[in-house]
């Protein structure tokens, strides 16, 4: 076992795990590249990008920065951040990108205001980098046919290797979509490929029975053995407001694969208990906030890590789009206060 998966599997097994979503669909390489920056440097040890090799090289700048910059900050960063790449099925909304038709648009404006990452320009013409997929447009829009959706399509065997050569060392399926045959043959090609590291399933309820959910994570299990880790995605990309019933889905949802995986009953009294062994590895997510692990350890269900995306990043929007960030004490500082917070209320204080 290399030391990078040892650190990995600490990193989960002591819930110690935070990773920054950068967005599947976010391919603005300076935003990511100053999230990787004030994220690495808060104590997230995982940040999740677009499989874009220009994305993954960006991620990894911003993470040399934070390395660079840490002294100066009375930072000690012991390891450095896991970029995990994320690629989806089509069908899943992680992966798809929104197009506004003029012809039937009637210019309300109503999508520019609820976009999360000021993708919608005056002009309505979506702006391709900065598009996440959210969905938040086409859920004001007035007009039926105003705004769809197209797949964001890769090619697998193509791009992830050519990902792991720019730095990522993960892959994330999001496998949020109904049909289980080929998810199972994408999921056998992501694990050939990325044959030493952890990778990641993203499922979520929408679409999936209980039942079904755990089928999914069972195969999913045959193919990544103790390599597997699952993304519990309550509800995907739902994580705007910090209160309890925002991260309730993400919770119920591990729970779900806790007592379907993680737990057994004691015949003595009849109760479920933890089993001593994590079978599935999971990471709460879809809801996320800051009352994400308080909430956890409130209702005793097992986590190993914590995926932190529209919320983490909309607390530091605001600074990050300072004019030279970088050079902007004021900015970065703020922004880290921040980070960190939201940091600690998921994983706690870093280890002396
Ligand atoms: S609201 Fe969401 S789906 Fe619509 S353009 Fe913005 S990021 Fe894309
Ligand atoms: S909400 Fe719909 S109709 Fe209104 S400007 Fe946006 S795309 Fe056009």
């Amino acid at each position: 076992m290399d030391s990078r998966f040892q650190a990995m599997e600490s990193l989960l097994l002591n819930s110690k795990y935070f990773k920054l979503v950068c967005g599947a669909g976010n391919e603005d390489a300076d935003e990511v590249r100053k999230l990787a920056f004030i994220y690495t440097l808060a104590g997230a040890k995982g940040m999740d990008v677009s499989a874009n090799t220009g994305v993954v090289k960006a991620c990894s700048e911003g993470i040399d920065m934070a390395f660079g910059k840490a002294s100066e900050f009375g930072l000690d960063l012991e390891i450095r951040p896991f970029i995990m790449v994320s690629v989806g099925m089509p069908g899943d909304h992680h992966v798809r990108k929104s197009i506004i038709h003029l012809g039937s648009c009637v210019k309300c404006n109503l999508c520019i205001p609820v976009c999360p990452t000021n993708a919608i320009p005056d002009n309505l013409i979506v702006i391709d980098d900065k598009c996440i997929g959210c969905g938040n447009c086409s859920a004001v829009c007035p007009e039926k046919n105003a705004i769809t959706y197209r797949h964001n399509a890769k090619e697998l065997g193509d791009i992830l290797p050519e990902c792991l050569n720019a730095g990522a060392e993960q892959i994330e399926l999001h496998a949020a979509i109904a049909d289980d045959e080929t998810i199972m043959e994408e999921w056998a090609l992501v694990n050939a490929i990325n044959a030493n590291g952890h990778n990641s399933m993203c499922l979520d309820r929408l679409h999936l029975s209980n039942f079904a959910f755990e089928e999914r994570v069972r195969k999913a299990k045959e193919i990544a053995g103790n390599r597997l880790i699952i993304q519990s995605d309550g509800y995907p990309m739902s994580g705007g407001q910090n209160d309890f019933n925002t991260t309730l889905q993400a919770i119920a949802t591990a729970d779900v694969l806790n007592k379907a995986f993680n737990m057994k009953i004691r015949k003595s009294n009849n109760t479920l208990i933890y089993k001593r062994e994590i079978i599935v590895k999971q990471l709460l997510s879809g809801g996320t906030n800051s009352l994400t692990a308080n909430l956890a350890e409130q209702s005793n269900v097992k986590w190993q890590g914590v995926s932190l995306g529209t919320f983490a990043r909309n607390i530091i929007k605001e600074e990050l789009a300072t004019p030279n960030f970088f050079d902007s004490d004021g900015a970065v500082t703020t922004a880290l206060d921040k980070a960190s917070k939201l940091v600690r209320a998921n994983i706690g204080a870093p280890p002396k």
